[in-house]
């Protein structure tokens, strides 16, 4: 028997044990049961009261009871669970939901039992339940993160992998790398790693392991990026970005693993070089162009300088491409480009440069070491400078041929310039020797590619201004062409910018407000009765100082600069404005016309008429006023529309003049298709007279043939009293025995209208007849 004393005491002890144990409950937030086998009636603690929210007075105490309390759907699982504890004693775990009673909330439980036993005879089970609602839920949301990553890195193009460091083989990929390639999976069957390294292009095979051995002690962030190629199952290279990042998945064993992403940039890679190449090179013939050359020239320069041998640069432009380019059109210039492209690479080596600097401008640089592959004739003991000279002959028998498109033939030639680096011995081989004429000009060492370009563009217009169709090696006297050139083009552009060039004379001190073009007039006379009939507008060049440029260097200039739209159209105007302004000044010159120069790229252009009918109604003309003067070539080599548009101008009354007749290849039959008012005899054979027959000759066919097709005949450059009175009767009279071309505030008119009065004479024959009358 228990004492009382005793038993206060028992009673004490257990009920404090009573509160510990729901005290632990309560913090840990779990709660126990007891299920009686044999009543089936089930005991609750308060601390599952708690977690189910009921009040114990609202529980009967019975199992049906109890799993009332569970979610509908998971009574049965439970159910099922207690049932096989019930039966074979295995441990009861299962995870059910409960709605709160008191607030109705959603709550996860885990339930643990374990059956008891009593004489070898299960009486009960007892278990322990714990609300596991915040795990559940962070388990899901950790879950659908883990789906959402995994469809992110499924959908993704790139290959995405995790690559094990140490092992260095990729342990993970979200899709089959064999497979991008097109190749069968099973491809890679001896492990990815072997089949990257497979594939891999021999070049860039070294720097993947190095790469990912860099891995191993970087920082945790640390982006690894290389470029490679991987040969794909067609055969081809494709271009592939690798980007690693270390993960660092556990702090004291430093870097084990890393990510990476694999993306195929082929298309980016083919676009950049395409951009590269294009950056680098003509569209047009596919030829390097002038950053390139200039490159390779830096190159080849110090290369010379190491061997101590010479670079020769070649620098060619094309005699008459701009006639094509004109009269043929672009189309047809453009083929004959490449055709002359195609040529010029023919007859270099393979390891010399021919580049397209401009429109018609080549420069090819040679390096005479380079002996190897197809190596024109140029025999062993040839030193560096005949190398480059006879590449330059190459050239020119190579464009000898006509280029031939559409059936049409058309020769091209080239104009070249050499200029050589110099070298320390300057003949490599003691048993040359230059021809005198090609005397090579030594330049330092530090040559720069600039200069040598600058030289041999330089010698270039030496060969040109020497007949063209040939090659000039560079001696220092000609870098002043070359700049002088230069001035000549700035000059023109400031000209042509500066709208004072208007009929103003100089000013008192002879200076102008920098570059002026104007137009200087000189008379044009009846040979017959000494009349007055016309003028001939010649452009003028000065320079700020007032010092004049002649027009046979900056016309050419013009030209080639395309300015020489911008110069016609001006001269045109000038020239309009003045017949106008001194027709108000002497009413005797109501007659007399205005010859003015139209080059040909000006005669192509397809607004002449509209700009000739513009500047003739500014001024009060009339189309009968103005006579156009265009040389032998040019009309030759007139397309039909720009023979519409002069046809079309004649028609409505403006002349149409041959000037400088006699120095092209005319035949005599066009003279009768195009349309014609006049004949310039040039005045080469004016100036042979009166002592030259056959100058005599051709002067009195000429103004007989004009004669003939009712043309007027004009006789340029009469100088003296003794070639006037060889000329034929009937021809026009232009030169300085007569009048030299003035500035048309100093022109004399007292003296030019001293003769009869000014008549339009349309021919000879109607001269003639105004003679007879007069
Ligand atoms: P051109 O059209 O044959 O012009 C006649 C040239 O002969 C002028 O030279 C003139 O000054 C010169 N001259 C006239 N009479 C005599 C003479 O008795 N003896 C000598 N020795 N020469 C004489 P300029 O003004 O130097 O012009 C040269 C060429 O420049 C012109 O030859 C023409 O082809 C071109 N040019 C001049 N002005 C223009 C222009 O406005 N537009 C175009 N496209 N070309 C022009
Ligand atoms: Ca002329
Ligand atoms: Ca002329």
């Amino acid at each position: 028997m228990v004492a009382a004393e005793d038993r206060g005491l028992l009673l004490d002890a257990l009920a404090q044990e009573r509160r510990r144990l729901r005290d632990v409950e309560s913090i840990g937030g779990v709660g126990w049961w007891e299920l009686d086998l044999r009543t089936r009636a089930v005991t609750w603690s308060a601390g599952l009261f708690e977690l189910y929210g009921l009040d114990p007075d609202q529980f009967s105490g019975d199992y049906a009871a109890a799993l009332e309390c569970i979610h509908p759907q998971d009574q049965a699982p439970v159910n099922a669970g207690v049932e096989e504890c019930m039966r074979s004693g295995r441990p009861l775990r299962v995870r059910y939901r409960i709605n709160r009673h008191d607030d109705g909330s959603l709550r996860w439980i885990d339930s643990r039992g374990q059956a008891q036993y009593q004489d070898g005879e299960r009486i009960r089970i007892v278990g322990a339940i714990a609300d596991v609602t915040e795990h559940v839920h962070a388990h899901a949301q950790a879950l659908a993160a883990e789906t959402f990553h995994q469809a992110v890195v499924e959908a993704s193009p790139d290959i995405i992998f995790v690559y094990d460091v140490s092992t260095e083989s990729m342990t993970w990929a979200n899709r089959s790398v064999p497979e991008l390639l097109g190749y069968p999976e099973a491809t890679a069957a001896a492990g990815i790693t072997a089949f990257l390294n497979s594939v891999v292009h021999p070049d860039d095979r070294g720097q993947l392991p190095i790469s990912m051995r860099q891995l191993v002690g970087a920082p945790a962030g640390e982006v690894l990026q290389m470029h490679h190629r991987l040969l794909a199952a067609d055969g081809d290279y494709r271009w592939f970005s690798r980007r690693i990042a270390a993960m660092h998945d556990d702090m004291d064993a430093g870097i084990t693993r890393a990510v990476g992403v694999l993306r195929d940039i082929t298309d980016a890679v083919n676009i950049e070089q395409r951009l590269q190449h294009s950056a680098l090179h003509d569209t047009l013939t596919g030829l390097p162009n002038r950053a390139l050359l200039m490159d390779r020239l830096a190159g080849a320069l110090q290369r010379s300088a190491h061997l101590q041998r010479a670079v020769s640069v070649l620098f060619c432009d094309l005699d008459g491409f701009k006639r094509v380019n004109d009269t043929a059109g672009h189309a047809v210039g453009d083929q004959v480009l490449i055709e002359i492209a195609r040529r010029m690479r023919n007859v270099v080596r393979p390891g010399d440069t021919v580049a397209r600097i401009s429109g018609d401008e080549f420069v090819v640089v040679v390096e005479p070491w380079n002996r190897d592959g197809q190596s024109p004739d140029v025999p062993e003991q040839h030193s560096d400078h005949q190398v480059g000279i006879s590449i330059a002959e190459r050239i020119g028998q190579a464009l000898r041929p006509p280029i031939i498109i559409n059936g049409n033939e058309h020769v091209i030639s080239a104009s070249i310039g050499i200029t050589h680096s110099s070298q320390s011995p300057v003949f490599h081989s003691p048993s040359d020797h230059s021809p005198a004429n090609h005397a090579p000009a030594a330049r330092p060492h530090s040559t720069s590619p600039e200069d040598l370009l600058q030289d041999a563009d330089a010698a270039m217009y030496r060969a040109k201004s020497l007949g063209k169709d040939r090659f000039e090696v560079f001696i220092p006297g000609m870098r002043a062409d070359a700049g002088q050139r230069n001035r000549i083009e700035q000059l023109l552009r400031q000209a042509l910018r500066n709208p004072a060039g208007a009929a103003s004379p100089p000013a008192a001190d002879g200076r102008h407000s920098g570059a002026v073009l104007g137009a200087a007039f000189q008379p044009i006379f009846s040979g017959t009765t000494g009349a007055l009939l016309g003028f001939e507008a010649l452009a003028r060049l000065t320079d700020a100082q007032g010092r004049f440029v002649g027009p046979d260097e900056f016309i050419p200039i013009a030209e080639d600069t395309g300015m020489i739209r911008a110069l016609g159209a001006r001269m045109l105007e000038l020239a309009c404005q003045q017949l106008a302004k001194w027709r108000n000044q002497h009413p005797r010159l109501a007659e007399v016309t205005m010859a003015v120069n139209i080059s040909a790229l000006q005669a192509r252009d397809p607004s002449l008429a509209i700009e000739v009918h513009g500047t003739l109604s500014r001024a009060g003309l009339r189309p009968e006023d103005l006579i156009l003067e265009l040389t032998e070539s040019a009309l030759l080599d007139a397309g039909t529309s720009t023979l519409q548009t002069l046809r079309g101008l004649h028609q409505d009354g403006v002349g149409i003049a041959i000037d400088d007749f006699g120095t092209g290849f005319s035949s005599l039959q066009y003279l009768v298709t195009l349309p014609l008012s006049s004949l310039k005899i040039d005045r080469s054979f004016t100036a042979g007279l009166p002592e030259n027959k056959i100058s005599q000759k051709i002067v009195q066919a000429v103004a007989g043939l004009a004669a003939e097709l009712d043309l007027t005949c004009v006789v340029e450059g009469v100088e003296t009293a003794e070639q006037r009175d060889t000329l034929p009767p009937g021809v026009q009279i232009q030169g300085y025995l007569l009048g030299r071309p003035q500035h048309p505030d100093l022109m004399d008119f007292s003296n030019l209208l001293a003769g009869p009065e000014p008549r339009r004479v349309r021919s000879q024959q109607a001269d003639v007849q105004a003679l007879i009358a007069g």
